[in-house]
């Protein structure tokens, strides 16, 4: 499960974050999870509990926000919403969807103490 690094980077950059502001504490952190980055949100809440454990983040409240993917067609230009799975354009058929949003995986904001 890759998301235990993803969350234990994520704490880190939340960490020295806080810590370059002079805070010793978060007490909440917003972490944007694009639908297509492959990041399962689920994973990433699971894991928060063990890996602030000792850290500037322990017992902050984590909140993800989910970016839906969508793309841009490179022959006729529409653009649509696209899962992970979606290479087709709806519009014309052609495989040429190109990814414009929903690749995000970082943390957003956070609210120190
Ligand atoms: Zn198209």
């Amino acid at each position: 499960m890759h998301e235990v690094g993803i969350t234990r980077s994520i704490v880190e950059i939340a960490e020295e974050n806080a810590r370059a502001q002079g805070a010793t504490r978060v007490v909440s952190v917003t972490v944007e999870i694009g639908e297509l980055s492959g990041v399962v949100p689920e994973a990433v809440e699971f894991c928060f509990e063990s890996c602030v454990n000792g850290t500037f983040l322990e017992g902050a409240e984590l909140i993800i926000e989910r970016t839906p993917g969508r793309g841009r067609c490179s022959e006729c230009g529409d653009e649509s919403a696209m899962g992970p799975y979606t290479f087709e354009c709806p519009a014309c058929g052609q495989f040429s969807l190109e990814r414009l949003q929903g690749d995000e995986l970082r943390v957003k904001e956070m609210e120190i103490d």
